[in-house]
């Protein structure tokens, strides 16, 4: 028996990159993973076989986040896909891990990518959660995948860290409200992470780099942030909540 039997999960943008490790961390803890998508079913249908491989438990879904009606249909769509697989409704886990980038200095930043970043990062968990309320279980976890930089200074993306840090201020605020359900809710923040949104990795001098700000002189990985947030989604994490967990890998230290 895993840690998460008898679980529901659903990981926005489970997909790929973060979600993914995410996904498949928490199917080989007991959960049922709903794997969710918006543009790439090839690798959401990987993910979902990797779990299954593993023996473990899980479905893919799509919905577009960063549009009109985002939240409605991502729910319509997790319940259909729940009730298809004879599951009972609602989730004991929810999280919110789906993001973009916008790697520009504040004075490149068009008003078109300040609204499409805040779209996707803060306004579709903010429904997403919001409409999932009476969905959670209580004695549920909400995780919000943050990042180091509603810390840590980083002006060429700057709008990108401004949403993190709402993020940061829902993650708060929401734990005072739902602490009575015995829901906790927290935010993972991740420093540097080798994945598809990093493409600038590829190049070996940025590489050393970046893997120098953190204390242990390398890039995180996927895994590094997927064990966080096990630990986070589990019973040991019940006294934990409203807080923002540093996964940057010790980046800035001194
Ligand atoms: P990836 O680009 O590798 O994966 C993003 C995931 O989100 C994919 O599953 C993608 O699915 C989904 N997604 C993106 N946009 C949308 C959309 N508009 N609608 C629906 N789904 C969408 O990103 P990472 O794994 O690197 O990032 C995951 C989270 O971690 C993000 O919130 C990011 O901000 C945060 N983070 C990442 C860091 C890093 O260095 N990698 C550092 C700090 C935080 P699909 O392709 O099907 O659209």
């Amino acid at each position: 028996m895993g840690r998460l039997s008898e679980k529901t999960v659903l990981v926005t943008g489970g997909s790929r990159g973060i979600g993914k490790s995410i996904s498949l961390r928490l199917a080989r803890e007991g959960a049922l993973v709903a794997v969710h998508y918006g543009h790439d079913p090839v690798a959401a249908k990987e993910t979902v076989a990797e779990i299954e491989a593993a023996g473990g438990q899980a479905f893919a879904f799509r919905a577009e986040l960063g549009v009109p009606g985002d939240a409605a249909a991502l729910w319509a769509a997790f319940d259909t896909a729940l009730a298809a697989r004879g599951a009972g409704p609602g989730l004991d886990i929810l999280v919110n891990n789906a993001g973009i980038t916008l790697p520009k200095m504040i004075s490149d930043v068009t008003e078109e990518d300040y609204d499409r970043v805040f779209a996707v990062n803060v306004k579709a968990p903010f429904f997403v959660i919001q409409q999932g309320l009476e969905r959670l279980r209580d004695g549920g976890r909400i995780i919000n995948i943050s990042s180091g930089v509603t810390r840590i200074a980083f002006p060429h993306i700057a709008a990108y860290a401004m949403t993190k840090g709402a993020l940061d201020t829902l993650t708060l605020t929401l734990a005072h409200q739902l602490g009575p359900r015995g829901i906790t809710v927290n935010a993972v923040a991740p420093g540097i992470v080798e994945t598809e949104i990093n493409p600038t990795l590829q190049d070996p001098q940025t590489r050393t780099r970046l893997a120098a700000l953190s204390a242990f002189n390398r890039i995180g990985q996927p895994a590094d942030i997927a064990d966080i947030v096990a630990f986070v989604a589990s019973d040991d994490a019940r006294w934990v909540t409203g807080q923002h967990l540093d996964a940057t890998g010790g980046s800035f230290l001194g």
